[in-house]
């Protein structure tokens, strides 16, 4: 033994951790339900009986939120951006032209991915804190030609959503390109159709909309993109544990590929459970009247909201704070003194508030607003929070239009 590596003066957990765990309300991870918590304590054989009927559930349940018929729902060993190069790297060959349409980081993200690939990535940049149009998406296509579309749902990272996702996937579908799709924020909290709006690729995390663990994600192709690229593949991916005919041996076939993050696959299922267990539109509404109540609390405070209604996320809301007053302080305060954990922003001076599975609670959502509220009064900036908190109850008690 090497004498000059001693054993490391080390702390348990406990010393790092705070004594209160925090109220996760940021961008995500966000908190997980018990039932999800307790299967992530669980290890079981990767192969076998047990976990074949796991998986088998797991797909149906994915079938189900990813609005699909598709047989190719896989999981993968990652973050949601393994899940979103595992979707670039077997779908997009070098040399395909790939309109990748940005809002912000993420999406950025899928156009970096493509590259890497050896795609070309052409970008396709919307109007700041916008979402995509339409019309814009269809110059473009006229250009020339493309093999595919790369596009999020909800940009985490400025809070813009792409209302026209359907209508953006429908004119992908009718200029011959496959659609790429990262719900990885949104998905189980807003309407995503994947074979009724011609998606051909979804990919979500396990941390955010599902309210389930990081590290564990889940994509769907369709049968087309897979017909097309997959099915029939001859040269070698580069990426061995992202090659989706090799994790169809475990996803369809129960089979060896890696060894499957069991722990992470059982929180997976727990969480997909739940959602099937609430219904979709059910788990919609929730969401809608959480977020929309707590935007009209923030507002109702008097502080601005970054995002103009017609482009805003609901999943994950962007608060501009005032000049005179730091995000990074305001955040801070709140995790100190409060226990609520939100965040900032890559740089802009805005905190975003997460509306994601377990966050969208009344419970968490009037602790939050409170929390913020005294926060940015901490921080000197002038609020009516009493008028936020009373707006927060108003609009959480009024029936959603049907
Ligand atoms: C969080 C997020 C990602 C990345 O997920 P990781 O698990 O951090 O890799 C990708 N896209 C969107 C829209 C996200 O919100």
């Amino acid at each position: 033994m090497n004498q000059s590596i001693a054993i490391p003066s080390i702390v348990s957990l406990e010393h790092i951790l705070p004594e209160e765990p925090l109220l996760m309300m940021g961008a995500g991870p966000v908190p997980l339900p018990q039932k999800v918590a307790a299967a992530n304590s669980i290890v079981i054989n990767h192969l076998g009986e047990t976990m074949s009927k796991v998986i088998r559930q797991v797909k149906d349940m994915g079938r189900y939120v990813f609005q699909t018929s598709s047989s190719h729902v896989l999981g993968v060993a990652g973050p949601g951006s393994a899940a979103m190069e595992m979707a670039i790297a077997n779908l997009i060959r070098p040399n395909e032209r790939v309109l990748c349409i940005c809002n912000g980081y993420f999406s950025q993200r899928l156009a970096e991915l493509t590259r890497r690939v050896r795609g070309e990535a052409v970008i396709l940049e919307t109007r700041p804190n916008e979402g995509v149009d339409v019309a814009e998406v269809e110059r473009v296509l006229q250009t020339g030609h493309f093999d595919a579309i790369t596009l999020v749902q909800g940009e985490t990272s400025n809070t813009v959503h792409n209302k026209h996702l359907a209508e953006v996937a429908q004119l992908g579908k009718r200029y011959g390109c496959l659609v790429i799709v990262d719900a990885v924020c949104t998905l189980s909290t807003m309407p995503l159709e994947m074979d009724n709006w011609g998606i051909d690729a979804i990919i979500t995390g396990g941390q955010k909309g599902l309210s389930s663990i990081p590290g564990v994600s889940l994509l769907a192709f369709s049968e087309q993109a897979w017909n097309k690229k997959i099915a029939n593949r001859q040269e070698l991916l580069f990426h061995w544990c992202l090659d989706a005919q090799l994790a169809d041996r475990f996803w369809n076939q129960s089979s060896y590929h890696y060894t499957a993050p069991v722990s992470g696959i059982l929180a997976l299922h727990e969480a997909l459970r739940l959602v099937c267990e609430e219904t979709l539109t059910k788990r919609f509404g929730r969401h809608l009247r959480c977020s929309r109540a707590l935007q009209a609390g923030i507002e109702g405070m008097g502080l601005e909201l970054l995002i103009a209604e017609p482009h805003r996320l609901n999943s994950v809301i962007g608060i501009v704070v005032p000049e005179h007053a730091a995000a990074d302080n305001v955040r801070n305060y709140m995790s100190q003194v409060h226990k609520v954990e939100i965040s900032g922003a890559f740089g802009l001076n805005i905190l975003r508030i997460g509306q994601m599975g377990e966050q969208s609670r009344a419970h968490n959502l009037f602790r939050t607003l409170h929390a913020l509220g005294s926060s940015m009064r901490a921080s000197g900036v002038k609020l009516d929070l009493p008028t936020g908190m009373a707006e927060l109850e108003r609009v959480l008690s009024t029936p959603l239009p049907t």
